[in-house]
């Protein structure tokens, strides 16, 4: 019998539900929680997080190999944290772990904060003689001149070479400076808050060092980001820091800017930035030096020395849901973890998420509103344009054709929305009615042009488009329904004079391009902008006078639960664009069927009474928020085994208090070669649902050639 050891629980970031018990060898530092180790695992070593100390154990175990961290990488409220994902998402521990470290911090990376340095040019009237043999590094101090003062970090992307940096710090020709993030509250650019925004403001200002969750429901324009600035600064002056999450498109340079004006610095966290820098950023949000961090969905699990608050922008959103892996909410898992942390949340928007209002009538959160647009802008007027019987031209009414010519004759901008990108979502032959479709997947290809190609928006197969028809040989083509392609080659013909600005993903694949165009908008001369919903998150487009909906029919029309609240959530979004200077907006939306229960109480009621009568119908129906829902899903690469997988895993899910549904096919029941099935698990008690989903766990179902995965508050359903 060995003697009492330290004893360390490590979870191992792969898909294991279980934690494992290492020793702590007598000349080993003991890891504390949260800190990174490397432990023997199998055959190799693998890189794991201490869960959980113990002192003794009964068991001959092996000692871990090495211990990376002597202070914790992930702070005890993030562990609590993964802990509490691991149980609500049903997903492995390992596996949450490895969701929420960087890469970097994956792969064992030391945890050292890299120096915030800049580099300058020096040395001037003399560099020019003195590099005159060394042309990289004359090349290089005249970039730096031109810059003035380049941040270390991104000297790469600059395109400057390290080494001749550091041969111009050798030769007296460069500076590097190390500087500090300059936290400091800054009124340049500050407006004075309303009543509405001061009472907001008071109440979140009023919670803070307590657990809270708030709704700001605000009207489009009506000023949220003042009240998030404000709140902010409150919790900056207790010392604290604050947390900002913001769907993906919407963490634009021009936001981050909002923020930096107002506190001097603000750190961001999104898709583009590098491993490297979002280890470091991480770990200056650890250490304190990071005051503000700004981040999409995965910056909801950065450590924190003492956070004060979180934001969470356009709450609705569904980017905030990840998709794959974990399939977490970040809005969610934010209202969790400031919970843990007995700090308040603030969750915004213009059109709140039916859950959110439900929370709010439950009395979980507190509601606050601002209900109009500071400085006198008024709300723009939704009309319907009733298109049946009408010849559409390139997706166009004639009334709503006159409607964009008045506008711009009048010197307003017009803003087109259509959620569909491309030139044709259909390419039909004329002889035989044949479709181009994806090889692998149950879609059909949509049309594009410039550069021609037929293109599926699932897996991303792309083909030429074809000179004569596959099935019959005809050469005839017909080119069925618009996209923003379309669209805007329409536009153009009739309004040449005008320039035209198409905002959509193939447009604005790097952030420069959209920053310039939105720039070049913003300026205020007469334009037209086309676009998907990119151009409905958040943009400030003060100049838009019309804004016009081509289809809205479809997203009503389209199944799933959740269609209609989500077509609402973008029609208002977008329609919020219109009118917010001095200038009155319009916003005119074609349907070919204006009876529309829906749209109809879009139209009569706004949001706030579309949500209304949605929620009842959401009630009626069992549906959530009214019922807690999961979807079990599974593909395959053969046609059956996904769904025999299914079939023979509900009887597991089966119990008191739900109701299973299925299993089905997706909604896109095959996708990239795989064949796509699930399960619909529903229960009017939460707990329930997850008994019954523990169950399926516990009952380890046999898995040949079938992957699978829970989905807990699925978004996208049937
Ligand atoms: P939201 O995010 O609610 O749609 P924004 O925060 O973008 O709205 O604010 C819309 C515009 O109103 C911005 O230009 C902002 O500077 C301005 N604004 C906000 N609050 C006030 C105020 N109290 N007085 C005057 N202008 C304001
Ligand atoms: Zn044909
Ligand atoms: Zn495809």
């Amino acid at each position: 019998m060995s003697a009492p050891r330290t004893v360390v629980e490590v979870a191992v970031p792969r898909p294991l539900r279980d934690t494992f018990d290492y020793a702590v060898a007598a000349d080993q530092p003991v890891p504390p929680i949260g800190a990174r180790v490397y432990v023997p695992f199998g055959r190799s070593t693998a890189l794991g997080i201490v869960t959980g100390h113990r002192t003794t154990s009964t068991h001959e175990l092996k000692a871990i190999s090495e211990v990376i961290d002597a202070t914790p990488l992930l702070t005890p409220d993030l562990i609590e944290l993964a802990q509490w994902l691991a149980r609500y998402y049903h997903h492995p521990i390992g596996s949450v772990l490895s969701t929420m470290l960087p890469a970097k911090a994956r792969r064992g990376a030391a945890a050292m904060v890299a120096e915030e340095a800049v580099w300058e040019a020096t040395g001037e009237g003399c560099a020019e003689a003195a590099l005159r043999r060394a042309p990289r590094q004359l090349e290089t101090w005249r970039r730096l001149r031109e810059l003035r003062s380049l941040p270390e970090a991104e000297a790469r992307s600059a395109g400057l070479e390290r080494h001749c940096l550091s041969a111009l710090l050798a030769k007296g020709l460069a500076a590097r400076r190390v500087v500090d993030p300059d936290y400091g509250y800054r009124t340049l650019g500050a407006v004075t808050p309303n009543a509405e925004q001061q009472a907001a403001i008071d109440a979140v200002a009023a919670s803070l060092g307590g657990s809270a969750t708030h709704l700001l429901d605000g009207v489009t324009g009506s000023g949220k980001t003042e009240v998030y600035l404000r709140v902010i600064a409150a919790a900056l002056a207790r010392g604290q820091q604050a947390l900002v999450l913001v769907p993906e498109i919407a963490l634009t340079p021009q936001t981050a800017a909002r923020f930096r004006e107002r506190f001097g610095a603000a750190a961001t966290l999104h898709s583009l930035v590098s491993d490297a820098q979002r280890f470091d950023i991480w770990l200056k949000c650890a250490s304190g030096s990071h005051k503000v961090l700004i981040g999409t969905r995965s910056a909801v699990f950065a450590p924190f020395q003492d956070l004060g608050v979180i934001v969470v922008d356009e709450e609705h959103d569904g980017s905030f849901k990840q998709t794959d892996g974990l399939r977490y909410s970040a809005r969610d898992v934010a209202v969790k973890r400031a919970q843990g942390l007995g700090i308040p949340v603030l969750l915004g928007s213009a059109t709140p998420s039916l859950e959110s209002l439900r929370n709010v009538h439950r009395g979980r959160y507190g509601l606050m509103r601002l209900a109009s647009r500071p400085g006198g802008a008024s709300m723009p007027i939704l009309r319907t344009l009733d298109i049946r019987g009408e010849r559409l031209q390139q997706g166009f009414s004639a009334a709503l054709l006159a409607a964009v010519e008045r506008h711009l004759d009048a010197g307003g901008q017009v803003l087109v929305f259509i959620n569909r990108r491309g030139y044709a979502p259909v390419l039909l032959c004329a002889a035989c009615a044949w479709q181009a479709r994806c090889p692998h997947c149950d879609v059909r290809l949509t049309l594009h042009v410039a550069p021609e190609a037929l293109r599926c928006h699932q897996c991303g197969y792309r083909r030429p488009v074809p000179r004569q028809c596959p099935d019959c040989g005809s050469g005839e083509f017909v080119r069925l329904g618009v996209g923003t392609q379309r669209v805007a080659e329409a536009l153009a013909e009739i309004r040449p004079d005008v320039p035209l600005y198409r905002i959509d993903s193939d447009t604005t694949r790097s952030m420069r391009r959209l920053e310039s165009d939105l720039a070049a908008i913003r300026a205020g001369r007469p334009a037209i902008l086309v676009g998907t919903q990119m151009l409905a998150k958040g943009h400030h487009l003060p100049n838009v006078t019309l804004v016009a909906v081509l289809d809205a029919d479809a997203g009503f029309l389209s199944p799933d639960f959740r269609a209609a609240e989500r077509t609402a959530q973008v029609i208002t979004q977008v329609a919020g664009r219109a009118g917010r200077a001095e200038r009155p907006g319009e916003v005119l939306i074609q349907t070919y069927d204006p009876a529309n229960a829906h749209l109809a109480a879009l139209i009569a009621a706004g949001y706030r009474g579309f949500a209304q009568s949605e929620s009842r119908l959401r009630a009626e129906a069992s549906m959530p928020p009214f019922a807690a829902m999961a979807l079990v899903r599974a593909d395959s690469l053969n046609e059956t085994a996904a769904g025999d997988f299914l079939a023979s895993a509900a009887p597991h899910l089966k119990g008191v208090g739900v109701e299973v549904l299925g299993p089905a096919p997706a909604p896109l029941a095959r996708r990239a070669d795989r064949y796509r099935y699930q399960l619909c698990v529903l229960a009017a008690r939460r707990g329930d649902l997850h008994r019954a989903l523990d169950r399926l766990e516990a009952a380890e179902p046999r898995t040949s050639g079938v992957r699978w995965a829970v989905d807990v508050d699925p978004l996208d359903a049937f």
